[in-house]
């Protein structure tokens, strides 16, 4: 490898990148232990040093990568591995990250991450359904791509009252209100924060027992609220919620939302791509008619973390409220020609003013190397199928004599829990059943074949798979039930007369 003067390796990538490629093989398959956890102590010991004031040049760091960073990763791409609504991205998506790190280092000027960034966002709302007049945005995931909607809907609002929010901050803006169910991602709350909304203005609505926003109450609040003289803002429905996968009911929603002249809000993270499951999107109904919508790539389409996208209704809106020039937006977009005179002439398609961010790195190349290398019959298959492994998981739990299903299976998330025969048909257990099951998960992390995560339903702990991670396999879905059946009586034989149950 040849340097410049400069301290660092400016060449020679072929040969970093063989360097790594048999260790990030080695790991993709998944054969190894839980090498993190196994060997937490030395991996520590040999990274965990203060600022080297020389340094150990490329050929050591790499081999550090190699040999010591590499097989102590994170292992969301494992088949098993049901925890999160994120998983370990595909590796087309991966190695088109890596390229643009390279080539695209920055998503301005007329160049072609630039224009894939525009086109992987057309291709995202052709693959939802969405109005073409919709102006999208790529952000960092999901908590910014609700944070740049409601900062749209916060415009919105003031603009009906006769206040700029983005010029002159909300000194005027009185008593303003977001309204969720109560199984709203707390992102939200964090953006009502950042937006100047404050915490507490989000209300937090009761739901049905399918765990969807109660339309009835929404309404009651409003009219309640209006009278009040409060000011609201959005209401934010959830596409999917992460507990259980619930979908409010968005028609309903949408209708009373127009009634009350409020912006509609949908927060579909995890579960917006569930509309490409021809069994669910029935329940997307009013999805291409809200005001804005949140998805997160890096969730079911699998590319690589920090992939979320934000679509809003009106451009010229979205602009106002988060343009960096004033009107580049409007002025700033690519000059479409056959050439240009340099690439520089332009900054390209201004995502920096519909956004947050002015420097980031390109991601829209992910998602179009992802939608190019599957298509969108490919991504509506892999939904199918997550789809299907839940409502084939709730199946087999419903059919076995000691599983217990938790909340109705909407999209790819199953809860449910472990039931001591003898304990079957009694409600006066639920402490002794979320101990028991509190433990069976924690059994499945550290056996880690599979591993799902648990959440609480009206105070019962679940076991909670979310299936989105393209390697799972029916056998991984069938795998995980067997073994909560072998665990469960185990930990319960275990514990009677300890710990866990009295
Ligand atoms: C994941 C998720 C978020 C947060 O997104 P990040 O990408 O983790 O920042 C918000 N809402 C829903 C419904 C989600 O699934």
């Amino acid at each position: 490898m040849q340097t410049t003067t400069d301290a660092s390796v400016t060449t020679g990538l072929a040969d970093a990148v063989q360097m790594l490629l048999p260790a990030l093989d080695q790991f993709l398959r998944f054969e190894d232990q839980d090498l993190a956890a196994t060997e937490y102590a030395q991996w520590r010991a040999v990274l965990d040093e203060p600022l080297p004031e020389q340094g150990t040049g490329a050929e050591a760091t790499l081999k550090l990568l190699k040999e010591v960073v590499i097989p102590h990763g994170l292992r969301t791409g494992a088949p098993g591995f049901a925890g999160w609504v994120t998983t370990m991205p595909t590796v087309v998506p991966s190695v088109a990250a890596f390229s643009a790190s390279i080539a695209g280092a920055q998503r301005w000027f007329q160049q072609s991450y630039n224009f894939l960034e525009q086109l992987a966002l057309e291709w995202l709302k052709q693959l939802l359904s969405l109005p073409p007049s919709f102006q999208g945005t790529f952000n960092s995931g999901g908590s910014v791509a609700n944070l740049i909607a409601l900062g749209a809907a916060r415009q919105w609002a003031c603009e009906q009252r006769g206040i700029d929010a983005a010029g002159d901050g909300l000194e005027a803006l009185h008593k303003p209100r977001l309204y969720a169910s109560n199984q709203i991602h707390h992102v939200v709350h964090r953006a009502a924060a950042v937006l100047g909304l404050g915490r507490r203005a989000l209300v937090q609505l009761p739901t049905d027992d399918s765990f969807r926003l109660d339309v009835h109450a929404l309404g009651e609040q409003l009219r309640r609220d209006r009278r009040d003289g409060c000011t609201p803002i959005a209401v934010i429905a959830s596409a999917g919620t992460v507990n259980t996968g619930a979908i409010d009911p968005l028609r309903e929603i949408l209708q009373l939302c127009r009634e009350e002249q409020v912006w509609l809000h949908v927060d579909g993270a995890y579960g917006g791509f569930g509309i490409l499951d021809s069994e669910v999107a029935p329940l997307f109904e009013g999805f291409a008619q809200a005001d804005s919508i949140a998805v997160d790539p890096h969730k079911w389409l699998a590319v690589p973390l920090g992939c979320g996208a934000t679509f809003v209704r009106d451009r010229g809106l979205l602009g106002r409220a988060f343009t960096l020039e004033p009107a580049e937006y409007l002025e700033g977009a690519a000059r479409d020609s056959e050439s240009a005179g340099s690439q520089f002439d332009s900054l390209g398609h201004p995502f920096h003013d519909f956004n947050v961010e002015q420097s980031a790195r390109s991601r829209g190349v992910t998602v179009w190397a992802a939608l190019k290398e599957m298509g969108a019959e490919g991504m509506r298959a892999r939904v199918r199928r997550h789809n299907f492994f839940a409502r084939q998981l709730a199946a087999r739990v419903q059919a076995s004599p000691v599983l217990e299903l938790l909340s109705p299976v909407t999209l790819s998330i199953c809860c449910f829990r472990y039931v001591p025969l003898e304990l079957r048909g009694r409600d006066t257990v639920t402490q002794t059943l979320n101990d028991l099951n509190r433990e069976i998960v924690k059994r499945l992390h550290s056996a880690h074949h599979y591993v799902p995560s648990g959440t609480e339903l009206n105070g019962a702990f679940a076991i909670r798979p979310c299936y989105i991670n393209p390697r799972t396999t029916l056998a991984d879905v069938d795998g995980l039930a067997q073994e909560v059946e072998r665990l469960g009586p185990q930990v319960w034989h275990e514990h009677q007369g300890e710990g866990i149950v009295s």
